[in-house]
């Protein structure tokens, strides 16, 4: 076992929509890795493909050392998978729910009875184990479903866009409890995400735009690729303002939408100047460090939506 993920050449079409485009990467065991990306970006077919629900048109996927298609039986049981849509039988506790899904991996009795209430404790939710899973909160019904797909303890968990629908209070929690369980149960965490905060709290982030893996870092590394500040200007008169500024100022900028996005060394002084420059073109100015969605516009000069 080389206990890491590496995806090589991976392309996956649709008819003739190529949803994935030559996708190289490699995750390492401890990790929590982050594919980010808007919608319509290729984070499900991935997603799919890696949970071994699809094939992909070409390229190949080695999980630990095996590979994907020829061993998909020994790499099943490798894999804790956390779909976004739900998995839990409502009508049932928590513990109910966790125990059916252990009997389904053979497990049973002290064995399986010590598992449950390990990851209970684990997730923050012992004192809820005898509720009825539909009265429990989206963030706490999101640990439940964690804590099922811990339950075989396997090496590698994936996660399908886990902070959907959740607020920015649990989507913190989650992000902590997923901190903690990649240190202490060493394994591998690959989730998928359109939120920009919660790729903020993994180890690495792979920026999918359109199929194409356009850059692949740690957060800091990929927001680094800006040395300045970024300045965001919102305007009625995009193509304008946006060439008189660069007629203006030796800055780098990008046009999207009504907003105009300006690399510069020292953000606050370049506001004084272009706002004294053109008071009335500009409705807002917002200035700042880099953020991961000024590089996914940076990369790939559109909007991040
Ligand atoms: P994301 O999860 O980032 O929103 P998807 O992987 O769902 O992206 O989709 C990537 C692209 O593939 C999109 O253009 C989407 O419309 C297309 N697509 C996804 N599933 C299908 C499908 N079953 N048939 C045809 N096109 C699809």
């Amino acid at each position: 076992m080389n206990n890491q993920i590496t995806v090589n050449n991976l392309t996956h079409t649709y008819g003739s929509r190529r949803a994935l485009d030559d996708v190289n990467f490699t995750v390492p065991r401890g990790e929590i890795f982050c594919l980010l990306g808007p919608n319509g970006s290729g984070k499900t077919t991935l997603f799919k493909i890696l949970s071994t629900l699809m094939k992909p048109t070409s390229g190949s996927v080695d999980i630990f050392g095996y590979d994907l298609y020829n061993k998909s039986k020994a790499i099943r049981k490798l894999l804790g998978v956390v779909f976004q849509h739900p998995g839990l039988d409502i009508k049932l506790t928590v513990t109910e729910n966790l125990r059916h899904h252990g009997h389904l991996y053979g497990l049973k009795g002290k064995t399986l009875k010590l598992r449950i209430s390990e990851l209970l404790e684990r997730f923050g939710i012992s004192d809820r184990s005898h509720d009825i899973v539909e009265e429990l909160s989206g963030g706490l019904k999101k640990r439940v479903e964690i804590a099922k797909a811990m339950l075989h303890s396997p090496s590698i968990l994936l996660l399908d866009e886990p902070s959907s629908g959740l607020d920015i209070g649990s989507r913190r929690q989650l992000s902590d409890h997923l901190s903690s369980l990649a240190t202490t149960e060493n394994i591998l965490i690959l989730l998928t995400t359109h939120v920009l905060d919660e790729a903020d709290n993994c180890t690495r982030v792979g920026i999918l735009d359109s199929g194409r893996l356009v850059s692949i870092g740690t957060p800091d590394e990929l927001k680094g690729s800006i040395t300045g500040d970024v300045v965001l200007i919102e305007t009625t008169n995009g193509e304008t303002l946006s060439q008189a500024i660069a007629d203006r100022f030796d800055v780098s900028l990008k046009l999207t939408d009504n907003y105009i996005h300006i690399e510069c060394e020292h953000g606050y002084e370049f506001v004084k100047e272009v706002v004294a420059a053109f008071p009335d073109e500009i409705q807002s100015v917002r200035v700042g460090r880099p953020t991961l969605e000024d590089i996914f516009i940076k990369l790939t000069g559109n909007p991040y939506v």
